[in-house]
């Protein structure tokens, strides 16, 4: 994984799972924005590319570096909050684990967040980073404005409308400039009452359209091949913190399971995958029921040691029961041998001319697969079941987008474009990935 502790000058790069590698030649970690202010114009000016890494958790090439990599690392931390209008300011290298904390020492706190906190607010945001809920959005929809340092060297802070430049801002994957401060919508400090149980498969698909409604926060992970599936449901409510005891006990259960016995799994079907099937039927018949409430940001995120790949896409809700038919229909005939579970989330629609809602209540469906094994046929097979389903890739995730089928996934593509123009003519951020995207 990333770590900036060893990153020195052409060392090896690589993100989390590790499928992508890099070497880039020069490293920078600016301590002001001057500093890199002079850096972005040194490199408009040698025509040479960089590329911002956050936390490197992106499985697609997104924060891949080619000729120099740069890091927010020393440039992180809470600048100011506004409490009366629900806001906060963020220098953007700040990691999602550090974010909850500092908030909350305002009674405040983020209004949704994802699986992890490793992070950081400008990784988030930039690649519409998500967690779970119709009416939430992304990180991404949380940002009320941007100060950016664009491809000429220049730093401006950019509000929130509907213009063009929002509109390209609200996930530009870094290519309008280096994000290095936020201000943000936050919300009072709320913790959240965690419920896990085993239901039925039919059930929940059934249910999915009001369940979805009747929750602030619900998520499920269906097992390849099974008929149960773990429901994972959250209610906002008042602050309390989880006794330090039941903090501990949880977390030692989730790295013996969740980690622990689940590595031992995957390795397993590493080693022979025709068991996945049996595995992942096993696995949906010990899910157990499971309870917990503590501060938001302690109960959203849990540590993920087990190392995967990953493809996510959103689709239309109304398609959501046919598409997980399909899915269910597909593992039943053994086609793939896969034990990981697939996750199933929902969040609101959002504007953004990259984002993979473009407007509608989306439901975000996440495929796995275990790090070593070949992931590449069946997520050729998801990738065509999901244009059936107008789906839209997660651009943080593995994807295929090229300059070939970006107009068909987002109409505002070209759009979007003309905005990079504008605040890169030099083409500094658009690294060999985004070339085979978008027209110089
Ligand atoms: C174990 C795991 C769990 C995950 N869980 C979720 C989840 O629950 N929900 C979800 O939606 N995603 C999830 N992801 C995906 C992850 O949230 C995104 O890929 C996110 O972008 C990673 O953030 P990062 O800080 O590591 O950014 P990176 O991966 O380093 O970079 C992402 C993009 O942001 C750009 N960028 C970074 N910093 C800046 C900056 N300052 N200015 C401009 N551009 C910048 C990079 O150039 C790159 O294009 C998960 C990933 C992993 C590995």
């Amino acid at each position: 994984m990333f770590s900036i502790k060893k990153w020195r000058n052409g060392q090896k790069w690589t993100n989390w799972c590790e499928n992508y590698t890099a070497y880039p030649s020069q490293f920078y970690a600016p301590n002001t924005i001057e500093e890199l202010c002079e850096i972005v114009k040194q490199h408009a000016y040698e025509k040479r590319t960089i590329r911002v890494t956050g936390a490197a958790h992106s499985f697609s090439p997104v924060a891949m570096p080619e000729q120099t990599a740069l890091s927010l690392h020393n440039m992180r931390g809470l600048i100011s909050v506004q409490k009366d209008d629900y806001t906060a300011t963020f220098h953007a290298g700040t990691y999602l684990y550090e974010v909850g904390p500092m908030l909350a020492q305002y009674g405040l706190a983020l209004s949704n967040m994802g699986d992890i906190q490793q992070q950081t607010l400008a990784g988030a945001i930039s690649t519409g980073t998500h967690g779970t809920g119709i009416s939430l959005g992304s990180f991404s929809s949380m940002v009320l404005r941007w100060g950016i340092v664009t491809g000429e060297g220049e730093y401006i802070e950019i509000e929130r409308t509907t213009d063009a430049i929002s509109e390209a801002l609200h996930l530009s994957v870094g290519l309008l400039g280096i994000v290095v401060t936020v201000v943000l919508k936050v919300v009072p400090l709320y913790s959240l009452a965690y419920v896990s149980e085993r239901s039925n498969l039919q059930s929940e698909v059934k249910n999915f359209q009001s369940e979805i409604r009747n929750h602030r926060n619900i998520e499920w992970f269906y097992f390849p091949g099974s008929e149960h599936i773990q429901v994972k449901k959250m209610k906002a409510v008042a602050p309390i913190d989880q006794p330090k005891w039941e903090k501990y006990v949880e977390q030692a259960k989730i790295q013996a399971l969740e980690n622990g016995l689940f590595y031992v799994a995957s390795e397993l079907c590493k080693y022979k995958p025709s068991q996945s099937l049996a595995i992942s039927r096993l696995a949906s018949k010990v899910v157990g029921q499971e309870s917990r409430t503590g501060k938001s940001y302690e109960i959203y995120p849990s540590p993920r040691n087990v190392k995967f790949v990953e493809t996510e896409y959103a689709i239309p809700l109304s398609h959501f029961e046919s598409c997980i038919e399909e899915v269910h229909a597909m593992f039943k005939s053994g086609k793939f041998h896969v034990h990981f579970p697939i996750e199933i989330r929902t969040t609101a629609g959002e504007q953004g001319y990259l984002s993979p809602t473009q407007g509608q209540e989306s439901a975000f469906i996440a495929f796995h697969m275990y790090k070593g094994m070949d992931e590449s046929i069946y997520f050729t097979w998801i990738r065509q079941m999901m244009k059936r389903y107008g789906g839209r890739p997660h651009w943080g995730k593995v994807n295929h987008y090229s300059k070939n089928n970006i107009e068909e996934f987002y109409g505002n593509a070209s759009l979007f474009n003309e905005q990079r123009k504008l605040m890169d003519p030099q083409n500094v951020f658009l690294t060999t990935y985004f070339k085979n995207i978008f027209d110089e």
